[in-house]
């Protein structure tokens, strides 16, 4: 089963979506199998993180921009060549274990949609596998 969600983003940081995956796999009534996260956009993407302290989204976002700053000799006009960067650097999906009917995640684990070069109104998918 294939579920898509919509979402506003700010200008640049992780929206936690862990609820909205739950929620696809108990409405897929899957008990065993595999879910695919998946963002279509180029300046975003899904990765898994810490969910206690907030202060991770915030030095994820800052640590992204040291490592992938927006430098002037960069060519692509619409001059987000940084988000594009950070994009592929931590990827448009991640796969999670369904067991049990639930996602398996770790205790201080949450699934979060990043944004790179918002705000804007974004979408991703859950396609969820298994029986
Ligand atoms: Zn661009």
């Amino acid at each position: 089963m294939l579920f898509t969600f919509q979402l506003s983003t700010p200008s640049q940081g992780l929206v936690e979506i862990t609820s909205e995956v739950r929620e696809a796999v108990r409405e897929s009534g899957v008990n065993e199998g595999i879910c695919v996260v998946f963002c279509p956009h180029t300046t975003a993407a899904i990765t898994i993180n810490e969910n206690a302290d907030p202060d991770v989204k915030s030095d994820f976002i800052m640590g992204l921009a040291k490592t992938f700053p927006d430098i002037p000799a960069f060519r692509h006009a619409e001059g987000n060549s940084d988000a594009h960067l950070k994009s592929s650097a931590v990827g448009a999906s991640e796969m999670v274990i369904i067991t049990g009917g639930k996602p398996l995640l770790g205790t201080w684990q949450g699934i979060y949609f990043c944004e790179f070069d918002g705000p804007r109104e974004r979408r991703f998918y859950v396609k969820v596998m298994g029986d």
